[in-house]
């Protein structure tokens, strides 16, 4: 195949027969691109249902895109997929960092990973090669201490995903931690524990990615960054403010004491990093990645219980990236515990955990240690909240839904659906937090509250209603207030959101929603078809790739539904949205969204009326092609996206739609 985009060679390693076998990257790239559309179809073909995500036949697939590697683009971010243990189905991360471009310049388009190693093992990869090399020395280590001895050992220059004891452990928020403290959660770093995997080291050697028409992607740069030029969701100052959490925004702006001294920005291979990726550098000289959820979750607790800011949070990430453990499942643990603890459930004694000083060193430091090494009660946890929560009794399980985080207990759905109609849609149908897909609706809203509410930016009512008729389908999108035009809306994100992570690209930066040095300020929903073309050399337009996205999506819900989904039955949202009133968001801590007309609404109290959800869902498996009884897919709808082997399996298993 055209090197354009690609190395052409996708690595497939045993572990149980420590051999390495080489795939043609076409067999896949034609149809699915790459990143998760080629690691979806991997894991179809190859891990059947009834596996176990920490049975060696479960599947492990790093995948980058074919932009992956081309500079400016914010295109280098990779993928990693598998069955995750967490919620034992098929589920991915998304991390930036600089791996994934190595791995593509050591030689290979993704790494999939079966079986399970006699002994703990790393896998290098360099110049077209791999092998297998002995991890014995590095089993126990911290995933940060791994990377840095694998630099020590390979040269500064190996870019390493790595896991630290939870991982090696199998706790089930376990995470793959990366070069720049990437992480990918989902319980996939438990994965790699249980096929003894510590780590993959790539050398790329210094090579670059071949583009096929660099003329033309230079110009495409050149007009993508002229347009992005000053906007100020992209001043460097404005995130350096995100690193410290405010309950609102609004009304109280947090430094961090010292900004820019200790913040840093650090992005990932080739981007200009106009975003949050972030490191600090503590007052003991310690530095990491501080962003975004990472940076925030025991900033509310820490400040609390020192009443000042402290390096306490900086280090509790620290020590999640060490041990290899997410951060989001640790902060709803946390609101758990504390909850438990309130209501005289769980103590210090009972757990041996200092649940008493919550917010201190002490309590972070016990809880992250206990659970990456199964001590004690953190045994328990490590099988996750729901787990533990049913080996304490029917009290403390009855407050698993109460779990929320950044300290504020229920929220545990970010940008819901009591909030924004379109997004029940996302939660009902993904087996993690779709941020990626609830980014382009929270942030767009954001904007106009931004103008409406504060003067700031230029996002206008007309500006949102005209984005809605571009980006979402119509303007009826725009007015969240009503179910109406949302199962559209809802239906072009997912798909436009799946081929972007095909390709792979930053959902930060795309799409291109909208435009400050232009007049109209509308976005280009076609330049990543435009820039995809110039570096494979394989022309493809907006809809061909929304196509691609569509068609991903739906071998990813056949992937679920083999899995245990039951379509409509499987499609809903936690009880607490139809029964409890929404009180907080995160980016709209007030609440507000427009209505028809851009008049301010605020949805303080509001919830997800049932039928009007149901409804909603009916509309939205019409325009799939699903039958909308059962929320099953159709042999046409499958077809139509040339999916018939799909199709063939889903009906041997009687999990196609009878019509
Ligand atoms: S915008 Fe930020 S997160 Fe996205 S690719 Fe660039 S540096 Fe990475």
């Amino acid at each position: 195949m055209a090197t354009f985009g690609y190395t052409g060679r996708i690595l497939t390693v045993d572990l149980s027969s420590r051999s390495a076998t080489d795939v043609s990257t076409q067999d896949y790239a034609d149809r699915f691109l790459g990143g998760r559309g080629l690691a979806a179809k991997i894991y179809w073909d190859e891990v059947s249902p009834e596996a176990n995500a920490l049975d060696p036949v479960n599947r492990i697939v790093f995948a980058t895109g074919p932009l992956c590697g081309v500079p400016l683009i914010a295109g280098s971010r990779w993928t990693v997929c598998g069955k995750s243990p967490a919620v034992d189905r098929f589920s991915y991360g998304n991390l930036g960092g600089t791996w994934g471009a190595e791995l593509k310049f050591a030689g290979y388009d993704a790494v999939a990973v079966h079986g399970r190693s006699d002994k703990p093992v790393y896998l290098f990869v360099h110049d077209g090669t791999a092998e297998l090399r002995d991890a014995g020395d590095l089993w126990g280590k911290g995933a940060i201490d791994t990377r840095e001895a694998l630099q020590a050992e390979l040269g500064q220059s190996a870019k390493v995903v790595a896991i630290g004891p939870g991982g090696e452990n199998m706790a089930v928020m376990a995470n793959v931690i990366a070069d720049n403290d990437a992480s990918g959660s989902k319980g996939l770093g438990a994965v790699m524990g249980s096929k003894r995997l510590k780590a993959i080291a790539a050398i790329g050697g210094g090579r670059r990615a071949q583009v096929a028409q660099p003329e033309r992607l230079r110009q495409l740069l050149d007009q993508y960054r002229g347009l992005k030029r000053g906007f100020p969701y992209y001043d460097e100052a404005f995130y350096d403010v995100l690193c410290r959490f405010s309950r609102d925004t609004t009304t109280e702006i947090k430094m961090i004491p010292d900004t820019s001294a200790r913040m840093k920005k650090q992005p990932c291979y080739g981007c200009q990093g106009k975003c949050p990726r972030r490191t600090y550098r503590a007052g003991d000289g310690g530095a990491g990645k501080f962003m975004c959820h990472s940076a925030y979750f025991y900033q509310p607790w820490a400040e609390q219980y020192y009443g000042e800011w402290n390096d306490v949070p900086f280090h509790a990430t620290k020590l999640c990236d060490q041990y290899s453990l997410d951060t989001i499942a640790i902060d709803l643990m946390i609101s758990w515990l504390h909850q438990c603890h309130e209501a005289g459930i769980l103590t210090d004694q009972n757990t041996g955990i200092p649940i008493s000083k919550l917010g201190s060193w002490e309590f972070i430091e016990s809880l992250i240690r206990k659970i990456s090494l199964r001590e004690g009660f953190g045994d328990a946890l490590a099988a996750g909240m729901d787990h533990a929560a049913e080996q304490v009794g029917p009290a403390a399980k009855g407050l698993v839904d109460n779990a929320g985080i950044v300290g504020e207990a229920g929220y545990n759905q970010p940008y819901g659906p009591r909030l924004y109609s379109t997004t029940g849609l996302f939660w009902a149908t993904e087996t993690r937090w779709p941020m990626y897909l609830l980014h382009e609706v929270a942030t767009t809203v954001s904007k106009w509250v931004t103008w409406r509410m504060m003067g700031f930016g230029y996002f206008t009512s007309d500006l949102l209603r005209a984005t809605a008729r571009m980006f979402w389908g119509s303007e009826a999108a725009a007015d969240f207030l009503t179910y109406e035009g949302k199962a559209l809306a809802a239906k072009m994100i997912q798909d436009r959101g799946y081929a972007r992570e095909c390709l792979v690209l930053c959902e930060w930066l795309w799409p291109i929603v909208d435009l400050e040095f232009t007049e109209d300020h509308m976005g280009d929903p076609t330049m990543e078809s435009k820039l995809v073309s110039a570096v494979t050399g394989r022309e493809v337009d907006k809809e061909g790739l929304d196509r691609i996205g569509e068609m991903v999506f739906n071998l990813q819900r056949a992937i679920l539904v083999r899995e245990g989904h039951r379509g409509r039955e499987s499609d809903t949202l936690p009880e607490r949205s139809y029964t409890v009133p929404l009180e907080y968001d995160v980016s709209n801590a007030h609440c507000v969204v427009p209505g028809s007309e851009g008049e301010v609404i605020s949805r303080k109290g509001a919830v997800v009326d049932r039928e009007e959800f149901e409804r909603m869902k009916d509309e939205y498996y019409q325009l799939r092609q699903w039958d909308v009884a059962t929320g099953l897919q159709t042999r046409a709808g499958l077809e139509k996206l040339g999916l018939q082997d799909v199709a063939q399996d889903l009906e041997q298993r009687g999990l196609l739609a009878a019509c």
